[in-house]
């Protein structure tokens, strides 16, 4: 059976997917980078890295919207961060949040998330017009949510996830690589 060194736990292999996956891996395999942003272990073909941006204690309450606001910044450096190094990369961002169902007493409460689609960004990218685009992808998510599921409603904000992603081209094209000085000045 496959064992999880990061969990220290054997794993049965039809459910190791689902255990990548779960809070209890994910929080084994995070390492802090600073204030409220951490790295998580990935062990996913093609991956660059993995961030995980957490609300603060006073954002924990926020909305959604005034949580991704405060962020913005933070999401521009990972991203830019990478494409220093990598010149092109695919990104996708998911927000992890709480939501309340007060049909019976007590509340029951549960763990959601929503996620973006792929974007490929080349060093030039418009941040501003990506994060725009995140923004609204995850917020009309949260909204459809709640109306589509009436009962349940937004509680907390947990964190943001960014996956970064190599950018693969079909064709043989070719990056010119970096000098050394700017490619080891990496995180991961
Ligand atoms: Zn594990």
């Amino acid at each position: 059976m496959p064992y999880c060194s990061l969990c220290n736990i054997t794993v049965d292999r039809k459910r190791w997917t689902g255990h990548v996956r779960s809070n209890t891996h994910k929080n084994n395999s995070t390492v802090p980078i600073c204030d409220n942003v951490e790295l998580i272990k990935s062990a996913f073909k093609g991956r660059i890295a993995s961030y995980k941006v957490v609300a603060s204690n006073e954002e924990v309450r926020n909305s959604p919207s005034l949580f991704l606001n405060n962020i913005k910044n933070q999401i521009k450096s990972l991203i830019n961060h990478s494409l220093q190094t990598h010149t092109c990369i695919k990104v996708n961002f998911e927000f992890f949040c709480t939501f309340l169902l007060i049909k019976n007493e007590p509340g029951e409460e549960t763990m959601k998330s929503f996620c973006t689609k792929n974007f490929t960004l080349h060093f030039n990218y418009d941040f501003n017009a990506l994060y725009t685009n995140v923004e609204c992808q995850l917020l009309k998510k949260v909204e459809d949510f709640e109306e589509r599921d009436s009962g349940w409603t937004f509680l907390s904000t947990s964190h943001l996830e960014v996956n970064i992603n190599k950018y693969q081209p079909l064709s043989g094209s070719r990056f010119i690589n970096l000098p050394k000085s700017i490619q080891s000045k990496n995180y991961t």
